[in-house]
């Protein structure tokens, strides 16, 4: 790409002209990394280029990755990494008078999804492209992204995200590649030579517009697509009498509703949004999405070769929100394609795959079928035949067949189940840990595994390290690759060979100064942020990921008050300095969430201004967590807190990226934490809780009665207490909705049974923190058996088990 470092000064002082008409001298730091981008990505572009014509020379098969979310993070230190181009690049600004990390910082990081499951896909593209898989991402542009997070009062308070305002180098606009979507309207049959025809008429057009975005492989040598839809009016859709007569938002009133569709990401994670704009979002991406995997298809194959189809075509559907993609295909093959039922069935079948994520039920997506009706008249005629043949041969006679068919059917009570719809209409369905398979296998999907069992499979995920150690902890990349070389990199198993220096102390004490060089400049981020100062000295404690209550941060920050109440009483207390660090968004509408921010901002206030506990104790409140401030905050983790509920958190992937990066994992035995467990042993993780097992036959007999517990437990009901005593008086009102849902409503996620477990796991990992040796080999067995939990381990095996390429 560059030969040197001379070289790159040259283009890229010659790329000023080019694309901002003033020389590099002239032009701020935003510019300076705009220019970089764009130069990026215009070769990436180039690359991409070169790897299609790979794939179309080997007929490759295609995956299609289609999502409501890709949460990417920045791309331009990533891509140079990538690329190998990060040392020239650095050196060369160096001699310009510029410094990389600067420019680095001005990338605006695109928050086009909530949490896990946006980052997953976009880990699924870097492995895709780095194992060298024909897979492209299919996603939507939303001009705002999830909101920005502010606290204020302790409160989160949301802002919009113009993430593109200053315009986004990394996309290539493909007005080229543009697709219709239809909507309303409504459906008239026609005879013709024996056969009927199906005539979607009367419908509103919507453009899709394709954003390619490059997604580099490491090595540089394969560059995949993601593609983002965006909405626009068909034609410049403006009323011109309307504007006549000074009626500007009349005027303009279609167009807008029209873009209206892109215009934002669902700030809602996890709930279902029963709304309209959403379910034309998702069908918006879907059939924009099949119509230009099919214009490429036929391209390619010809227009009558559609048996061959699902062999060189794999669309997956990352959750239920794409699921459209069962009867949108079907529906091209018949109307368009003119192909007959069973085979467009066949087809269908044979090239969907689904994931689950959740076995949250308010997180099952349902639609209103006259909403889908009057939305999607035509798909909706293809959905209600799907859902009639599925009880055509469903086996009446079987026992218990009513309750069964309640649970599977595809209409029922009036709505669309979009999960049933996708497990009928793929060939596999996988969970995202093995215990989440488990649960789908015996419960929530146990009548489709009885009659299906060979369609379920697990896929545990998995995450990019080459983004969430090699770059966001470069210091441990290069120790790692000093101690065992840098094959690690491409194969992530290799990192065992790290337990031959468990007895090193040289090494040890490597690893513990690059912790405390990670922790030091966490420290000043948070010094700067919210003017708290930190002794790095301290235990991180760290819990980073969506404020969900099932996610249990109330446990954590409980904790918190134990430990404030405790010191208070007996200030000569044996608890070493700790720092507990929290982030995270609430879901705009979640009111629960938004008051255990609220506590744990409360709690800070007290805790880090009362002198009279000498400093021990430091809560901090990060706002707005974002990919790239968690790549600040993994890598300066002591304690990695995945304190779900267990049956609650599908795998999690934030426990993964802690791992990595040597933090050590304090959780239940919930999603991929029973995986780290296992690979890991007992002395090497600190496990508490229930198990899923006693949170399902506690609800099944209804035999937990929190206030009953809190009354046994001076202490716990110490803090319950306070939660509405006036303790917090000077900070606001009191907090009776949690309260309520602890001791009134019974305590649904069991926090108040957990607590004690919890308070002895924490003071075991604690314990062994204080000895020095014994944790850095612990924080050493971590990281050397994280490999298994590489998303191109996990890709890997989607590639070779579900997509078949
Ligand atoms: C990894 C990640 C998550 C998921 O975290 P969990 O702890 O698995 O819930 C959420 N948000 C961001 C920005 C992430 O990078």
């Amino acid at each position: 790409m560059f030969a040197g470092k001379e070289d790159f000064k040259k283009q890229y002082k010659a790329e000023f002209m080019e694309t901002i008409a003033r020389p590099f001298e002239e032009c701020t730091k935003r510019e300076k990394y705009e220019v970089l981008a764009k130069m990026i990505c215009s070769r990436a572009a180039k690359l991409h280029t070169e790897t299609k014509l790979g794939y179309d020379k080997r007929r490759a098969k295609r995956v299609y990755y289609f999502s409501m979310e890709f949460l990417l993070g920045r791309l331009l230190d990533n891509y140079l990494i990538n690329l190998g181009v990060e040392d020239t690049v650095r050196e060369g600004l160096a001699d310009l008078g510029e410094n990389l990390d600067e420019l680095l910082s001005m990338e605006p990081d695109p928050g086009l999804g909530n949490g896990g499951l946006g980052r997953l896909a976009a880990c699924f593209l870097d492995s895709m492209a780095f194992l060298g898989i024909a897979g492209f991402g299919m996603g939507a542009r939303y001009r705002f992204g999830l909101f920005k997070q502010k606290i204020r009062d302790n409160q989160q308070e949301e802002e919009p995200d113009p993430w593109l305002s200053n315009g986004y180098p990394w996309e290539i606009r493909r007005s080229d590649c543009a697709a219709e979507v239809h909507f309303g309207g409504s459906v008239n049959r026609r005879y013709e030579n024996g056969k009927i025809y199906f005539d979607h008429v009367g419908y509103q057009t919507v453009m899709a517009i394709p954003y390619d975005v490059p997604i580099v492989g490491y090595g540089g040598k394969n560059v995949n697509m993601l593609r983002l839809w965006q909405a626009e009016p068909a034609e410049e859709k403006i009323n011109l009498d309307a504007f006549c007569r000074g009626q500007y938002s009349e005027a303009f009133r279609e167009r807008d509703e029209i873009e209206a569709i892109t215009a934002i990401l669902y700030p809602d994670d996890s709930t279902l949004a029963g709304r309209e704009l959403r379910l034309k979002q998702e069908y918006f991406l879907v059939a924009a999405g099949i119509a230009s995997i099919i214009k490429n298809y036929k391209f390619t194959y010809g227009a009558d070769n559609w048996a061959k189809f699902p062999e060189k075509v794999a669309i997956h559907t990352n959750d239920t929100h794409p699921a459209l993609c069962v009867p949108e295909l079907i529906r091209v093959l018949l109307d368009q394609e003119h192909l007959e039922w069973d085979e467009a069935w066949e087809i269908t079948v044979k090239t969907m795959s689904f994931t689950n994520h959740t076995v949250m039920p308010e997180a099952l997506e349902r639609w209103p079928i006259d909403l889908m009706q009057r939305l999607l008249p035509r798909v909706y005629m293809i959905i209600e035949e799907i859902d009639r043949r599925y009880r055509e041969n469903f086996d009446h006679s079987q026992p218990d067949c009513q309750r069964k068919l309640q649970s599977t059917a595809i209409l029922w009570d009036g709505q669309v189940h979009m999960a049933n719809l996708s497990i009928i209409g793929s060939h596999s369905v996988n969970g995202v840990a093995a215990i989440h398979t488990e649960i789908l296998e015996h419960d929530v999907f146990k009548d489709f595994y009885q009659d299906m069992p060979q369609r379920f499979n697990n896929k545990t995920n998995g995450i990019s390290h080459r983004r969430f150690l090699l770059e966001a902890n470069p210091e441990l990349g290069r120790q790692i690759s000093m101690a065992i070389g840098n094959s690690w990199l491409f194969d992530t198993y290799q990192l065992k060979n790290l337990l031959r220096y468990k007895e090193d102390p040289d090494f040890l004490k490597t690893l513990r100064k690059i912790k405390y060089e990670n922790k030091c400049r966490l420290a000043w981020y948070i010094e700067r942020e919210n003017g708290i100062s930190i002794n790095p000295d301290s235990i991180f404690d760290v819990q980073v990921k969506r404020i969900h209550a099932y996610k249990r941060q109330l446990l954590n920050i409980f904790k918190v008050m134990y430990l404030y109440n405790k010191i208070k009483k007996d200030p000569d207390a044996e608890i070493p300095p700790c720092t507990f660090i929290f982030s995270g968004k609430a879901a705009q509408s979640y009111d629960f969430a938004k008051e255990v921010i609220r506590l744990i901002n409360t709690v800070a206030d007290v805790v880090n201004n009362d002198a009279s506990i000498g400093g021990k104790l430091k809560v901090v409140f990060l706002e707005n967590f974002s990919v790239s401030l968690g790549q600040l905050i993994y890598p300066a983790a002591d304690i990695s807190e995945q304190i779900s509920t267990a049956g609650k958190e599908a795998s999690g992937t934030g426990n993964m990226k802690f791992m990595f990066n040597g933090a050590v994992t304090l959780g239940t035995m919930d999603g991929a934490n029973v995986e780290i467990h296992e690979l890991v042993g007992k002395d090497n993780i600190f496990i508490f809780g229930l198990s899923s097992e006693q949170v399902e036959d506690y609800y099944r007999k209804n035999n937990y009665h929190s206030s009953q517990l809190c009354e046994e437990d001076p202490e716990l009901k110490e803090i319950t207490d306070q939660l509405i005593n006036g303790f917090f008086k000077d900070n606001g009102e009191e907090f009776w909705s949690i309260h309520d849902a602890l001791i009134r409503y019974n305590d649904e996620y069991f926090v108040l049974k957990d607590f004690r477990d919890y308070l002895r796991a924490w003071q075991e990992t604690v314990q062994a923190w204080q000895e020095t040796e014994r944790w850095t080999r612990i924080s050493l067995t971590n990281i050397a058996l994280a490999g298994h939990f590489s998303s191109d381990r996990t890709i890997s095996q989607y590639a070779e088990e579900i997509w078949h390429v």
